[in-house]
């Protein structure tokens, strides 16, 4: 029992409990000290501490203070046993939700820091500053996440769980463009980009999540679907809001579910390649919609073109709005 619960506490620390639970901190003092609002009493002065190394709370207003355990008893009025039962079943949830938005903040913060990430974006025509903030892109300049998430006081054992850090315990991540990938608005997985010689697309361990932004794309009643983020990225900014992006020619079964949640339009946008690999995945997806009652057109893009080097490359919104409307059923 009690060595039960001492990696109960491991598993799940007390600050990235509070975190779950919306609690706003910012460190104090000697490396991971943090203060904010007590949870506990009403407050407008922050004067409850963590301390994420010990995992303990202390608040100076109200003078509770102990371990994650203590503080569920007295938020949660449960009983110890009632609590211990509670945090096993919150921890077997193992969210990575909220490391994976530390992280994606944490790579946004860097890409104005690392004047590689600029020139690769302005290379793949991304240009406009509040599209890149709505995109939310970062760059993983490696070897600097893991020891900035731990000192915000996350284990090591949760940034193993995310993949953020690969078995040997360096960040996976390296010298990549990142884009967050989200499931019914949460956060479920990082896409990087890279940006040197390394293998082009990398995803984190796990579902790659919902087709990009589709909660603000699903409404219109034609839809633009392309395989990449720098793809969406360059069609967004050239005013083509309607259009999504599936991370790769290949669906998995809930975005294809997505695209088919009503009657609608859909235009598919992918790569034409040398091998003809992204034309034959369209070509297979839009009998598969077809089946279903979706409208599927495929726009031709000039032969060795993909949306993003149609732009980069001199192509306007007019030129690709005929693109679509002379798009083959
Ligand atoms: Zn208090």
């Amino acid at each position: 029992m009690g060595e039960g619960l001492e990696q109960l506490k491991q598993r799940l620390p007390l600050l990235d409990y509070l975190r779950q639970q919306n609690w706003t901190a910012r460190p104090v003092g000697r490396a991971g000290e943090f203060v904010g609002l007590c949870p506990l009493h009403a407050e407008t002065r922050p004067s409850f501490y963590v301390n994420a190394r010990r995992n303990l709370f202390y608040c100076h207003g109200c003078g509770q203070g102990g371990d994650l355990i203590r503080f569920v008893e007295l938020s949660q009025h449960l009983s110890f046993r009632q609590s211990l039962t509670y945090l096993e079943q919150l921890s077997a949830e193992a969210d990575p939700a909220a490391v994976l938005r530390q992280a994606s903040a944490f790579y946004q913060q860097q890409l104005d820091r690392y004047p590689e990430a600029s020139h690769y974006l302005e290379r793949r025509g991304v240009r406009d500053p509040a599209l890149i903030q709505e995109l939310q892109i970062g760059y993983a300049p490696g070897g600097r996440l893991r020891r900035h998430l731990l000192a915000q006081g996350c284990s090591l054992d949760l940034l193993r769980h995310t993949g953020l850090v690969n078995p040997q315990g360096h960040d996976t991540l390296y010298q990549r463009v990142v884009f967050p990938c989200c499931q019914d608005g949460r956060m479920v997985n990082l896409y990087g980009r890279s940006i040197g010689t390394a293998f082009a697309h990398r995803f984190l361990p796990g579902t790659k999540g919902d087709l990009f932004a589709w909660e603000s794309v699903r409404h219109f009643p034609s839809v633009i679907l392309v395989e990449g983020m720098f793809d969406l990225a360059v069609l967004w900014q050239a005013g083509f809001r309607h259009a999504t992006c599936s991370l790769g020619t290949h669906l998995t079964a809930d975005q294809f579910q997505q695209l088919c949640d009503r009657p609608r339009t859909v235009y598919l946008t992918f790569d034409v390649d040398a091998n003809g690999s992204g034309q034959q995945a369209a070509q297979a997806l839009s009998h598969r919609l077809r089946a279903q009652g979706i409208t599927a057109r495929r726009v031709l893009l000039p032969p060795g073109h993909d949306p993003n080097s149609f732009f980069v490359q001199g192509g306007d919104a007019r030129q690709f709005q005929s693109l679509l409307e002379a798009a083959p059923l």
